[in-house]
């Protein structure tokens, strides 16, 4: 059953008109203390005299009895009947009134008038017995005034004792029979009668001191139980304050470990009502809840119990219980309590639902360990892992292997597709990482962030062994990776440093590891290779190139040079070809060729990339019209969606004419090809500017991506140029290029051209154009106006007499071009 929510003040109370009923509450109940008291007192006086009243009544009715005996003969036995009866009678009120009250459930306290009346009875029965020697006075022999005195002062005793609890009562009662006697001395100075009036009167007087006494101490007791009482109800009413303003629960146990006084609010935290729990023991209530948990969890009311057997008072215990099929963590604070003597009594604590701190703090625990996108373990944790292994091996021998891991290409994913694209891939990836290294319970997959994982091989040591696990994560990588309907291309590198052989530390195993990634990188997508201490140099200069190559454009290390182009036929330079130069502070010049690959593995390209083009467009602007500015074009950039953008963004910012810009890309843009690359170069050929094909023929299968996108210009690699006078295959690959590059109607440029004689060959294939050493090196911004107006000055190259140029076979040509032809 579920129980309501507890009644809180209503919600709609303000909150100081709650506190204020409540200091209203306290006040009136400390004012309604006085008052208790005396109705308690009063219930007391009364509960005294009302329980000894049969005895009393029976001592009434034995003194009649004496009374009559002794009286025959010297009254008129009616007179003496008549007093009997009425002795009598008032004893049947006295003993009905008895029987009422007893049958009654009896009341703590009594009104003033419940007393008066009994005072009123004590003066009546005194009357009665009072009146005894008044009327006897004279009648009656010695023996018989002897037995009528001893009788009265039976009488005087009984009311003295009975009435004690009521002193007026027993003033009355004792004052009638005392002046009752002291008159009877005065109307006959018998000294019987003065020796009864003296002594009633003495007994009197005492009787009425210890009834004050009796009286005085049974206010005191009476006013001690009703203050405590009335404590106890103002502690409730704080509690109950307590209870309802905070977040704290209280709760006790009796001395057996029972509930007890359940308040709501920890009924409804254990999810039952407080009448079920009143009287449960609290350690059977929450094994009860606990019923379904985990035996761990189960435990917490381990410690629970032996703080309660220890007796001492205990702080922030915890124990974990399931309420209504959810799991709540309670923090137990209390305090032993003990009667007057230090005997137990039970316990009196708190309990506050910790479960929110509890969950954050597991929530920490746990992103402490783990990487919260892919659920793998993350570096810290994995270095800590790996430093057991490292002392394990180190302790009882045997070894492992590290293997660190990244995506190829990953953070071009990640610029291009978007981060949440590269999140689902990582995803995918973690996933596949586990499940090719397989045994979870010695090896442990890590994300060490980005797109860097690692392994802890303890499974396998032998590098033939640790070889075939990598291999297998090679493979399971391999088929491309389905995100929002696009294929998406995964190669992993990976990088092997096995202990102890390879590195006796977590810092050392991870730097090599990571030098054999780099390793791996540098030489195939999708390769792995193991630790050997030559890396290390070679790798270190590349790392000190990334790091530095950040700053790079902010410190102006970059600039542009410009190599021309040379029209064969008019024998002019139509424009130049715009190449990166990187000043780097401590190694000089570094050539693009081994920073360009770095800018694109470390996501620096595009930023790079669109700086070399606006400022290879700037500087052209300010070129004679004719002169046009070639850009190269990183396969990263291609890729990324605001090529277009950033093309017109820089044709805007400078000036420059559409026609003059030419980006050069390389046929590797066609290796993840997809659509959208070739609609993205459709969508920058609309913009005015032309497209040349860099590098032709150093691709795989070269000639069908011209069927793909039809390029404006066709670049010849300087492979084949280089080889033209020396190889008749390069001849004849080169004399079919241009042919086809003729045919699909491309201007052809021959890169690298370094010698007169090329030129020579070149003009003779029908080539369009030329670039090289031989018309120029690269060369500053400065001086490629003045390099182009002079150029006319310069001859055009004369050949040796003997050169001549090789026959061409086209049989040769078919065994060397691509099948795709
Ligand atoms: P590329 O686009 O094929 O550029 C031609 C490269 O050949 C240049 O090297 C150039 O200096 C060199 N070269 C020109 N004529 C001769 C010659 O007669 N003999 C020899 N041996 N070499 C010659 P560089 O400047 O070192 O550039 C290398 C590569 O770096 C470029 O090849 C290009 O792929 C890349 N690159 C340069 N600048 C950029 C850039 O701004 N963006 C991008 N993405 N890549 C660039
Ligand atoms: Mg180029
Ligand atoms: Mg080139």
């Amino acid at each position: 059953m579920t129980p309501s929510r507890p009644p809180r003040s209503s919600p709609n109370e303000p909150k100081r008109r709650v506190s204020e009923r409540r200091r209203d509450e306290r006040r009136r109940s400390v004012q309604a203390t006085d008052e208790s008291i005396n109705a308690r007192m009063r219930g007391r006086q009364y509960l005294g005299v009302m329980r000894s009243l049969p005895y009393a009544s029976a001592a009434g009715l034995l003194n009649t009895v004496v009374i009559g005996l002794a009286s025959p003969g010297a009254l008129p036995n009616l007179m003496v009947a008549l007093w009997m009866a009425a002795v009598i009678a008032l004893t049947l009120v006295h003993l009905q009134a008895w029987q009422q009250w007893r049958q009654k459930k009896r009341s703590e306290v009594a009104t003033q008038q419940q007393l008066k009346a009994l005072t009123f009875h004590a003066a009546g029965a005194g009357l009665l017995w009072g009146g005894v020697p008044l009327v006897l006075v004279d009648q009656v022999g010695s023996t018989q005034q002897t037995l009528l005195m001893m009788s009265l002062a039976g009488m005087l005793c009984t009311g003295a004792l009975s009435l004690a609890t009521l002193p007026p009562a027993a003033w009355t009662f004792m004052g009638a029979i005392s002046a009752g006697s002291l008159l009877a001395f005065i109307a006959s100075p018998q000294m019987i009668y003065a020796i009864g009036a003296v002594q009633w009167v003495a007994t009197a007087a005492i009787a009425v001191g210890v009834g004050a006494a009796l009286t005085r101490s049974l206010h005191a007791r009476v006013s001690a139980e009703v203050k405590s009482e009335h404590q106890n109800q103002l502690i409730g009413l704080l509690m109950r304050d307590f209870a309802e303003q905070g977040s704290d629960v209280l709760w006790e146990i009796d001395g057996s470990g029972r509930l007890r006084q359940v308040a709501k609010q920890f009924a409804y935290a254990l999810g039952r009502p407080a009448e079920a729990l009143n009287g449960k023991s609290l350690m059977g209530v929450l094994g009860d809840l606990q019923q379904d948990m985990a035996d761990s969890d189960r435990e917490s009311t381990l410690a629970l119990h032996e703080k309660l057997t220890e007796g001492h008072p205990f702080r922030d215990v915890q124990v974990t219980v399931k309420v209504n099929g959810k799991q709540h963590w309670w923090s137990l604070t209390a305090k032993p309590l003990v009667d007057e003597r230090g005997r137990p009594l039970g316990w009196r604590g708190v309990a506050r639902d910790v479960t929110q701190a509890r969950m954050a703090d597991r929530r920490l625990a746990w992103l402490a360990h783990f990487d919260t996108l892919t659920g793998l373990t993350n570096r810290a944790h994995f270095r800590v892992l790996l430093e057991k292994a490292l002392q394990h091996s180190r302790r009882y021998g045997g070894g492992g292997a590290v293997m660190c891991l990244d995506l190829d290409g990953f953070k071009n994913v990640n610029d291009t597709l978007g981060h949440a694209t590269g999140d689902a891939l990582l995803m995918e990836v973690g996933q596949r990482l586990r499940h090719a290294v397989g045994n979870a319970k010695t090896d442990v997959v890590a994300r060490l962030g980005g797109d860097e994982f690692a392994v802890l091989l303890r499974s396998v040591s032998e590098e033939d062994a640790v070889a075939q696990v990598a291999q297998r994560v090679i493979d399971t990588m391999r088929p491309p990776c389905r995100i929002q309907g696009a294929e998406i291309p995964v190669r992993a590198s990976i990088g092997i440093a096995r202990f102890p052989e390879d590195g006796l530390t977590v810092d050392e195993m991870m730097q090599h590891g990571d030098l054999a990634l780099y390793d791996a990188k540098a030489n195939a997508t999708g390769s792995m290779r193991f630790f050997v201490q030559r890396l290390g140099e070679q790798v270190r200069r590349r790392l000190v190139l990334e790091r530095d190559l950040r700053e790079a454009l902010e410190r102006k290390q970059l600039r542009l040079h410009f190599q021309p182009k040379v029209d064969l036929t008019k024998w002019q330079v139509l424009g130049f070809e715009a190449l990166l130069r990187w000043n780097h502070p401590e190694h000089g010049e570094i050539p693009p060729t081994e920073f360009i690959p770095v800018a694109e593995e470390a996501g620096l390209i595009l930023a790079i990339g669109e700086w070399a083009m606006i400022e290879a467009c700037m500087q052209a602007a300010r070129w004679p019209e004719a002169l046009h500015v070639a850009v190269n074009i990183s396969p990263v950039q291609v890729m990324a969606q605001n090529l277009p953008d950033a093309v017109r963004h820089a044709l805007q910012l400078s000036g420059l004419a559409p026609h003059r810009l030419e980006l050069e890309i390389t046929e590797s843009v066609f290796i993840n090809e997809n659509r959208s690359t070739v609609s993205r170069l459709h969508a920058l050929r609309r913009l005015g500017v032309a497209i040349a094909l860099d590098d032709f023929g150093t691709g795989y299968s070269s000639l069908a991506y011209l069927r793909r996108f039809p390029f404006d210009t066709l670049k010849i690699d300087r492979a084949f140029v280089r080889e033209l006078l020396v190889s008749r295959d390069a001849r004849a690959i080169v004399r079919n290029i241009l042919a086809l590059a003729t045919a699909l109607r491309m201007t052809t440029v021959a890169e690298g051209v370094e010698e007169p004689a090329q030129v020579k060959v070149l003009e003779a294939e029908g080539c369009d154009i030329v670039q090289g050493y031989f018309v120029s090196r690269p060369i500053p911004a400065d001086q490629v106006v003045p390099f182009a107006l002079t150029w006319g000055d310069r001859d055009r190259p004369s050949l040796p007499r003997d050169f001549q140029l090789g026959n061409t076979q086209m049989a040769e040509l078919a065994t060397v071009m691509p099948a795709t032809m």
